[in-house]
């Protein structure tokens, strides 16, 4: 990953891009020259990690979508391709977490995760997709987090379970489409220090859990946009499929 112009003109939307990963994600593909398409709920987040590539002479349009939305993927395809074109890597990263246990997880809550973490992928994928196809080349990487293989440390059951179902997906449609030339992988992530995190656990706990890691930290949002990168590189080419975990040494499976 070490030239300057590894993406030079290509096209990547990250979703959830106003905070934590998502932000670290766009940030790295736009100092790779990439042409970043940075969705997420939050505008007015979302424009200030805009502004923030554009200040450092990158390329980066801000777009505000709900990935539950059908009518939004398809406006933030549409916006997409008038602005550059093409579409030709998709990082499918919004994610919402609740640390519920079970017998209180209401079915709204439920829905709520599974339509974010789950859904918001099929869509964002199945709007791409044709784009991809018709250009035969693309790039789609899902986050899915080391729940998704075993079970989630701050989130719960619905959590869990919507991680593991981004893992089955990204099988499924890396077999689908392989032979556009179209590869599908997932991320893996341990405890990476966000937002997400910071926001449901107390300090005593974390510390607990960081002294437990192999590696005793937690994992950074730069550290994981890295791997996110390597994916999407033509180094990958012969990657799909196929999930990569990136947890300290927390996960040895
Ligand atoms: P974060 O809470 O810091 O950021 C998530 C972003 O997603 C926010 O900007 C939020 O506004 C956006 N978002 C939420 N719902 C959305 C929707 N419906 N449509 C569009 N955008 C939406 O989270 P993070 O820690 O950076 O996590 C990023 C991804 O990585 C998530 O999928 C998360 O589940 C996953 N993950 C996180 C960790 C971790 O330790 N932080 C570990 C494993 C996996």
């Amino acid at each position: 990953m070490s030239s300057k112009n590894i993406f030079e003109n290509k096209v990547v939307i990250v979703t959830g891009a106003a905070a934590g990963m998502g932000e670290a994600i766009a940030i790295a593909f736009a100092e790779k020259n990439a042409k970043v398409v940075a969705c997420d709920l939050n505008l007015a987040d979302v424009e200030k990690v805009a502004e923030k590539i554009k200040k450092s002479g990158n390329e980066c349009i801000a777009v505000p979508s709900n990935v539950t939305k059908e009518p939004d993927i398809d406006s933030l395809v549409k916006t997409t391709l008038k602005h550059y074109k093409k579409i030709d890597i998709l990082i499918n990263n919004a994610g919402i977490l609740f640390p519920t246990k079970i017998e209180h997880i209401s079915e709204k809550e439920w829905d709520s995760v599974i339509n974010v973490n789950l859904k918001g992928v099929f869509l964002c994928s199945k709007a791409v997709l044709p784009v991809m196809k018709k250009n035969k080349y693309g790039r789609i990487i899902n986050m899915s987090s080391s729940a998704g293989k075993n079970i989630s440390t701050l989130g719960g059951a619905h959590y869990t379970a919507s991680k593991a179902g981004v893992l089955g997906f990204t099988r499924h449609c890396a077999k689908e489409y392989a032979e556009y030339n179209i590869t599908i992988n997932a991320v893996c992530p341990g405890l990476i220090d966000t937002e997400m995190v910071r926001k449901n656990v107390t300090t005593e706990r974390l510390d607990n859990y960081i002294k437990s890691f192999p590696i005793h930290r937690l994992g950074t949002p730069e550290e994981v946009a890295s791997l996110v990168l390597f994916l999407a590189s033509d180094e990958a080419s012969y990657i799909t499929g196929c999930s990569l975990d990136i947890n300290g040494g927390d996960l040895m499976i």
